[in-house]
């Protein structure tokens, strides 16, 4: 029921932090796993990390904020393996300013990076994931899908448009024999949320208080969100979010 044996899967923001986690997931579950990413060198050694582990992995050089580049991505994973089954939307990002100061050119870096990027490879991937009849689509939430902050406009405003976003496509595409379901990480610790815990002091306490598991997430935590959203067990589980927060959004 959880074999993925066959399958391959395309991760964006896969060479590191959250995305590394799902890849890892994935590989584990016996899927193909191409990375994709900007940085080269995170590129390799997360590739060196799945290979130990027995996977087949190859990695892929994007800009998910091109759509030139999105579309070459997924052209280079078909071409590849030979097929597509998982798309995960992972690759995302954060600039911090209070919306009085928002400048355009940070609002649009932030919505085409973690929201129109999501769109556009879903798009891209679409005729694969609905050749191969198992489609997987797995999106890339937040805790600011839910919340609101005053430093989080741009960010919020596009993660709450993922989950939008991945019941939009749930519709469409479910009689095509895809699922598009969606994640929500608490505060995790990776290099996305350095700055905020140097720049936020009382940050760390208030995650280690608030989140009943008392401790900040990593990016083991989502080897098993991306294994069960992907596999056959969750054929009919659409359009839904999920939570991975050790409570943190349900804490009254
Ligand atoms: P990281 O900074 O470690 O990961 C971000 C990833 O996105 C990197 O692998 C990066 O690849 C990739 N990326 C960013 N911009 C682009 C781009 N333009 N083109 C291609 N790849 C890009 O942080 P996380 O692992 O924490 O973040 C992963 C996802 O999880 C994001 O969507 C984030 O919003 C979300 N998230 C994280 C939370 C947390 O607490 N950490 C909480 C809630 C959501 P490269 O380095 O090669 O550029």
């Amino acid at each position: 029921m959880f074999d993925l044996t066959g399958r391959v899967a395309l991760v964006t923001g896969g060479n590191g932090g959250i995305g590394l986690g799902f890849a890892r997931g994935l590989a584990k579950a016996g899927a193909s796993v191409m990375l994709a990413g900007r940085d080269a060198a995170k590129s390799e050694a997360a590739l060196a990390e799945l290979r130990a582990l027995g996977a087949q992995a190859e990695a892929v050089s994007v800009d998910v904020t091109n759509t030139d580049s999105i579309k070459a991505m997924v052209a280079a994973t078909v071409s590849t393996f030979g097929r597509l089954d998982i798309l995960v939307n992972n690759a995302g990002t954060n600039i911090r300013s209070r919306p009085e100061e928002t400048s355009l050119a940070d609002w649009h870096t932030v919505l085409n990076t973690n929201l129109t990027s999501t769109m556009f490879a879903a798009q891209a991937a679409y005729p694969h994931l609905k050749a191969g009849g198992v489609g997987r689509i797995i999106n890339n939430g937040s805790m600011l899908s839910i919340f609101g902050m005053p430093l989080h406009a741009a960010y919020s405003s596009s993660k709450g448009a993922v989950v939008q976003l991945t019941k939009t496509l749930a519709t469409a595409w479910a009689k095509d024999g895809i699922t598009v379901n969606c994640v929500l990480p608490g505060w995790i610790d990776t290099a996305l949320t350095r700055g905020a815990r140097r720049d936020m002091p009382a940050l760390d306490q208030n995650v280690r208080t608030r989140a009943p598991a008392g401790r900040w997430g990593t990016p083991e935590d989502f080897e098993g969100i991306a294994a069960f959203y992907a596999s056959d067990a969750a054929a009919y589980i659409t359009g839904t979010s999920i939570a991975v927060d050790g409570g943190y959004s349900i804490q009254g």
